[in-house]
């Protein structure tokens, strides 16, 4: 039986475009949800090599500093051309930081042809949520989202490899997509759009 999520709760991100999609997700729960930075909490190393150790290491990490229950998203593209690459390294393909994802997209299409691969440019982008609550309890769930790469990237919406990639069943990419479409979270509880709302499903089927 999982954990039921009320309240107050930390978001374990210093990623503006992260924090702007959690508060979407979990807004209309009436969660309030407060943002590491606001409460001035250090962003731990992501030693992890899954997506789902990474989330656990924030979430932890900020719940054991805030007292608070604290929720993450560790994310990332993964690019089948690539072996899966950058997937857990997707920030860091950007820099660090804000980071440059026109020269991150850019490395991307320069790999792919540097490899030899022929398009379609099959890729996921990946989820992992992890909730942890002070006493040590933790939940962890993941979503996916397949589609293709497309370059030159297309839009300004969203944030991060969103221009470059188009999800399966759609003609836009999610550069493209308005927050509403790209999360694409029916009212019915039929399968969402993006990684982070699919597994913001999973999440709240179990915790809210
Ligand atoms: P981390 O989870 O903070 O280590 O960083 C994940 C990185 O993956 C982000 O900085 C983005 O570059 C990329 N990423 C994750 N989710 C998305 C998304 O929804 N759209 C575009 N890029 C994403």
């Amino acid at each position: 039986m999982s954990r039921k999520l009320a309240g107050r709760v930390v978001a374990a991100t210093h990623n503006k475009g992260k924090l702007a999609e959690l508060h979407d997700l979990l807004g209309p729960s009436g969660i309030e949800l407060l943002g590491a930075g606001d409460l001035g909490l250090p962003e731990p190393e992501e030693t992890g090599d899954t997506f789902v150790a990474n989330a656990l290491i924030k979430a932890r990490a900020a719940a054991e500093r805030s007292g608070l229950t604290a929720i993450s998203d560790d994310s990332g593209l993964c690019v089948a051309g690539l072996d899966g690459q950058p997937g857990i390294y997707s920030a860091r393909w950007a820099g660090g930081g804000g980071g440059d994802f026109a020269a991150a997209m850019a490395r991307v299409e320069r790999e792919l042809k540097g490899h030899g691969v022929a398009p379609p440019w099959r890729a996921w982008f990946v989820s992992a949520l992890a909730i942890a609550w002070p006493d040590g309890h933790v939940e962890t769930f993941e979503g996916r989202v397949d589609g293709d790469l497309i370059f030159p990237p297309r839009g300004t919406a969203g944030f991060g490899y969103d221009p470059c990639f188009k999800p399966d069943g759609h003609a836009r990419t999610f550069g493209e997509m308005t927050a509403i479409e790209k999360h694409g979270l029916p009212a019915d509880g039929s399968q969402a759009l993006s990684h982070r709302a699919r597994a913001f499903q999973a999440l709240a089927r179990a915790c809210l």
